[in-house]
């Protein structure tokens, strides 16, 4: 399956500095959103470290042969697993980075990661940094947010419209660098060509709305032109939050069954 990736990274409308990053890292079909908290330039600090020590983590590993921090949770595919080690990897660092330095103290980070691998996707994620899949037109979310507004959703305490009007927003209940040891949420799905895969921060999803991010996603040709055109719209809607985005658009390469048979016939 071969795919198309861009990113942009945006500071907003408000912020005087960004605290996201963001890797798209083709050859080992790695991608990840990364958004940073704390005092300072410590958010950003925390965000950077968490992409560069994943991208390191996967470009040094290789699909099943790796030492996994954490174990390998056998539900799900190499990849994700590695996704899952190379994060607590990110938090062991970010976390003794902390603790080793005043000015950073309490800096953190969310994380969303994918790994492509051929028909597969696997997500990995901390925090309220989403990964979506827009098919048949359709927008689905892959991850849950770790957030206090979510949890309360999910409870049947409030609903989805007070958590998206709710001061307390954006309180998030887990993130890398906060403690020693933390918890990765997982998941594997098929992905055919025609798919597009978002991973954001939160400076874009509560700027635009779900049909709103459906209807630029719809309207691009190229990943390039769709992540302009989301960063665009969050900052005319107040861009009050830095934004990040990665567009991954699947594509072709896997062969029908006719072509395949044929080209079979003619590597035989
Ligand atoms: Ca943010």
């Amino acid at each position: 399956m071969n795919s198309v990736a861009s990113g942009l990274s945006d500071r907003g409308m408000i912020r005087e500095g960004n605290e996201d990053s963001f890797v798209i890292d083709s050859d080992r079909g790695l991608f990840a959103v990364a958004d940073g908290m704390g005092g300072h330039n410590a958010g950003e600090v925390a965000s950077r470290m968490a992409i560069d020590v994943l991208r390191d983590y996967i470009s040094r590993t290789v699909s099943g042969g790796e030492v996994l921090l954490g174990g390998h949770d056998h539900n799900y595919s190499d990849s994700a697993n590695r996704l899952a080690s190379g994060i607590r990897l990110a938090n062991r660092v970010i976390h003794e980075t902390a603790q080793s330095n005043t000015a950073q103290r309490n800096m953190g980070t969310t994380i969303v990661s994918a790994i492509l691998d051929d028909d597969r996707l696997s997500i990995a994620h901390v925090g309220d940094s989403r990964a979506y899949l827009l098919r048949n037109n359709g927008l689905i979310p892959l991850t849950e947010d770790h957030s206090l507004v979510a949890e309360q959703v999910r409870m049947g305490l409030i609903t989805r419209e007070n958590a998206e009007s709710s001061t307390q927003r954006n309180i998030i209940t887990r993130a890398l660098g906060l403690e020693q040891e933390v918890a990765v949420d997982l998941c594997d799905l098929p992905v055919a060509s025609g798919d597009l895969i978002l991973l954001c921060s939160d400076g874009l999803t509560t700027m635009l709305a779900d049909e709103a991010i459906t209807a630029i996603l719809l309207d691009g040709q190229e990943p390039e032109e769709i992540c302009r055109h989301l960063v665009e719209a969050a900052n005319s809607n107040g861009g009050r939050d830095n934004v990040t985005v990665v567009v991954l658009m699947v594509r072709g390469g896997a062969l029908s069954g006719l072509s395949r048979m044929f080209n079979w016939a003619r590597s035989s």
